[in-house]
Parts: C-alpha cells; structure tokens; sequence
C-alpha cells in the first residue's frame, strides 16, 4: 500500500541542482511513500548509496517534511533528529546563561 504521491516528483525537480545526481530519479517514487515494509527497504537501499544523500536530508530537515523517506531517513528518523537538535540547542542555550 502506498500514500499518493503526485507532489513528490515536481517537489524534487523543483529543489536544488543535487536533484539531477539522485538515486532516485527514473524510479518509481511511490517505494519512497509506501507503508509496504519491503518497499521502504528498496527506499532506503537506494538512498544509502546516493551520491547526494547529505543534501536531500538537509533540504527534508529544512522543510520540515512530514512524509516518506529522504536522504534515508524515515519520517520518524527526522522527527527524533529534530527532537534531539532542539534539545541540545535548549542545553546550549542553557549552559550559555
Ligand atoms: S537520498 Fe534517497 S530520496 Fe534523496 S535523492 Fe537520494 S535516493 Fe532520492
């Protein structure tokens, strides 16, 4: 089962230039938004091997978004990275005072 997805693809022709060298490209993006466990493994083997990996994540961490996997992350993967960002920044600010 897979979520629709028709904003994916125009969502990743429309970033950056990083696009071009994506794993991803050509492929069926609905592996990306699928709930289907073996089609979120395809996902994330794709990525793991993706020339511009780095970038997708920080542009997904960057706008906030909230579904299907990028730059190998999971939506759960990113909401613990924000979680654990935003606590050390309140650690940072905490020690600065
Ligand atoms: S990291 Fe994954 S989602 Fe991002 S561009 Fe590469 S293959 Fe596509």
């Amino acid at each position: 089962m897979s979520v629709s997805t028709p904003l994916f693809a125009e969502a990743i022709a429309d970033r950056e230039s990083w696009h071009d060298d994506a794993n991803c490209r050509g492929v069926d993006i609905d592996i990306f938004f699928s709930l289907d466990d073996l089609d979120q493994k395809n996902a994330l083997e794709l990525c793991k091997a993706c020339p511009v990996r780095r970038e997708c994540l920080q542009d997904a961490l960057e706008q906030r978004e909230m579904y299907g996997i990028w730059g190998g992350t999971t939506e759960s993967d990113r909401r613990s990275m924000i979680r654990d960002h935003r606590r050390q920044e309140r650690e940072r600010r905490a020690d600065a005072a």
